[in-house]
Formats: structure tokens, C-alpha cells, sequence
């Protein structure tokens, strides 16, 4: 019997790419060359706090009831979505620092909009790719103790990563996979990116991102990644979304990042890929058009730009997308909205 040919993004290594011609990654060289060049290194910027506001959580609790869709920002790439009865993690971290060592690495500069102890009971967490600012050793062990009834679904070949930190189900899951936990719908879905989290383990670990649905309503939640082509396939498979998470910061220096991480303006572009192919307000969704919220910004400082900057680019390339400024649901840390 012949084998199946492998999907573009399975280098046939053990190791996965990016199926699409802008996604080739810099070389080691090169990030090398943005650390000597680095311009901000000496000189951290001071943010203004009033862009980085935390709000006390006011998510439903236990549960939000089924018809509801509730989002809460924790920080960074850590959302609790509340979506069909279900309370969902995405990339949970609630350390100190996205980092290896708990003394050196990209501190937190705001708190968890929700303490790991305040989180309502937890039935699904939702891993996008392995580096430190989306997986932590020490929040994964904490969730894995504390809610040893939830669902792990991570992309392929994390599976042993959290389940010798203590989750018990797990599920490992391929770009286009998806799987069914009690009525809500949860695929993973393609991203430009890629892993590592020491020397020699470059991409041998799979990147996604995930598309929530349940009954009429779909959220989207991006994960790492720099624009890419796929948006709308992503949106004909699980759209039409009404709300779509996606990264907006750790861009600078362009010609280092820009495979990797979006931009404002691109985000803003993905967004728009995103509602073209399957606008949410054709009366097949909740009637109402789609929000962007960004995330992957404000709570760490991972790269060269201002970490006050990017919702100011979101907001402008927003306004010249010509899109209604009260559908950028721009949070607060801590903060939760309704759709
Ligand atoms: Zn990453
Ligand atoms: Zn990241």
C-alpha cells in the first residue's frame, strides 16, 4: 500500500514548517543580529499605565449560562472563554516571568487580570505552541493539580510536555483536526510560526491556532503567527466568527519578526480575511457583526517596539479599514465582555 503524501507543513524530519512562501524563519544568525542591534536594550520604556489598566474580573461564576459567550482577558495570550457552558483556557501563564529560569527573562508588567486561585472550574485548556510567553512549566503543574478533570488539547507532539506535568486527558491534534467536547465544536487551526524552547528542539513541536463554536456562536483565537494567506480557509471551515483573538505586539524589528508575528496592521488585515470569506452578520451567525480583540500585548516585553504602541496602530489601521471603532474590544487586563 502507498503511504499518503506527508501535509506541506510535516517537513518529513520529525519536524514541521510553514506551508507558505513568506514563512521561511530568520537563521540563528539573525537573531543574533537583532540582539547586538538591539536599540531599547539599556533603555526599558516606561509605559504609560493607563494603557495597561486591570479591572477586577467580573466573569459569570460558576459558569456562564450555554447561550452566552463571555471573553476575559487575562494578559498577554491568556484568555478564559466561557462558551457553551464550558470555562476554556488559552495559553495559560501566570508566572512571573515567560522564561526558563524564574531570575532572568521577560517579567510581567501587570499582575493576572484573574488570580490562578479566583478561576472558576476549568474543563478545557487550549495550548497554541510551546515558547515560554504560551506555555509555562509552573502554570501548567498549578491548572494539572487544580483542575485534574480538564481536557488538554495541544498541537502534535506536546502531548508529553503537559501530561508529565500532570494533565491527565490530553489531546494532540494536527492543523485541521478538531474534536468535540460536550457540545462545542474546537479545531485547531493553521499558524506562521514556529517552536522551540532550547537548542535543538527547533520545530520538532507542532504550532496552531484554535476555533471555538458552539450552537451559532465561534470565536477564533489566533495564537502566535505572522500574516499568512490561510485566514479564510480557516474562516470557511469554522466561521463565521463573531469574535477573532489575534496577536497585535512583539513586531519590531520587521525584518526579524515579520514571519512570525503580526503587526497591527496586519492583524487588522487578517480580520478582514477573516469576516470576507464568512461575514458574521449574514443571519447565519448571531446577526451581529465580528469583534477583534486584540491580545499579545501590554502584559510582557518581548521585542524592540514601544509596549504601549501597538493598540494606538490596531486603533488607526482600524479607523482606515473603515470598521466601526465599538467592534475593537480593546481590554483592560482582568477584563470580560459579553457577545
Ligand atoms: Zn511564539
Ligand atoms: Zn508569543
Amino acid at each position: 500500500m502507498k503511504a499518503l503524501p506527508l501535509p506541506l507543513h510535516h517537513a518529513g524530519d520529525g519536524r514541521f514548517r510553514n506551508p507558505w512562501p513568506d514563512g521561511t524563519l530568520q537563521r540563528f544568525s539573525g537573531l543574533l543580529r537583532w540582539q547586538l542591534d538591539r536599540p531599547t536594550k539599556s533603555s526599558p520604556v516606561q509605559p504609560d499605565p493607563s494603557v495597561f489598566r486591570s479591572v477586577a474580573p467580573m466573569f459569570p461564576q460558576p459558569r456562564a449560562s450555554e447561550d452566552r459567550v463571555v471573553i476575559t482577558w487575562v494578559g498577554h495570550a491568556s484568555f478564559l472563554l466561557q462558551i457553551g457552558g464550558l470555562n476554556v483556557l488559552t495559553d495559560p501563564v501566570w508566572s512571573e516571568r515567560a522564561s526558563p529560569l524564574p531570575f532572568v527573562g521577560p517579567r510581567r508588567g501587570v499582575p493576572p487580570g484573574v488570580p490562578l486561585d479566583a478561576l472558576p472550574p476549568i474543563d478545557a485548556v487550549l495550548i497554541s505552541h510551546n515558547h515560554y510567553d504560551h506555555l509555562d512549566d509552573r502554570t501548567v503543574r498549578r491548572l494539572a493539580a487544580r483542575a485534574p478533570g480538564a481536557r488538554w488539547l495541544v498541537p502534535l507532539g506536546l502531548a508529553p510536555f503537559v501530561a508529565t506535568r500532570g494533565a491527565r486527558a490530553v489531546l494532540e491534534l494536527d492543523w485541521w483536526q478538531e474534536e468535540r467536547l460536550d457540545g462545542v465544536r474546537i479545531g485547531c487551526t493553521p499558524a506562521q510560526h514556529f517552536s522551540a524552547r532550547g537548542f535543538g528542539d527547533q520545530n520538532r513541536t507542532l504550532w496552531c491556532g484554535w476555533a471555538l463554536g458552539s450552537g451559532a456562536r465561534r470565536i477564533y483565537f489566533a495564537g502566535d503567527t505572522g500574516y499568512h494567506p490561510g485566514f479564510g480557509a480557516i474562516a470557511d471551515r469554522y466561521g463565521p466568527f463573531h469574535a477573532a483573538l489575534l496577536p497585535i505586539g512583539a513586531y519590531e524589528p520587521r525584518w526579524f519578526m515579520r514571519p512570525v508575528h503580526m503587526n497591527p496592521e496586519e492583524a487588522v488585515r487578517a480580520f478582514a480575511d477573516l469576516v470576507a470569506a464568512r461575514p458574521a452578520n449574514t443571519g447565519e451567525g448571531t446577526g451581529r457583526p465580528a469583534v477583534m480583540v486584540p491580545m499579545h500585548w501590554g502584559t510582557f516585553k518581548l521585542t524592540d517596539e514601544p509596549m504601549d504602541e501597538p493598540p494606538v496602530r490596531a486603533a488607526r489601521a482600524w479607523q482606515a479599514a473603515g470598521l466601526r471603532p465599538t467592534d475593537l474590544w480593546v481590554l483592560a487586563h482582568g477584563e470580560s465582555r459579553t457577545l
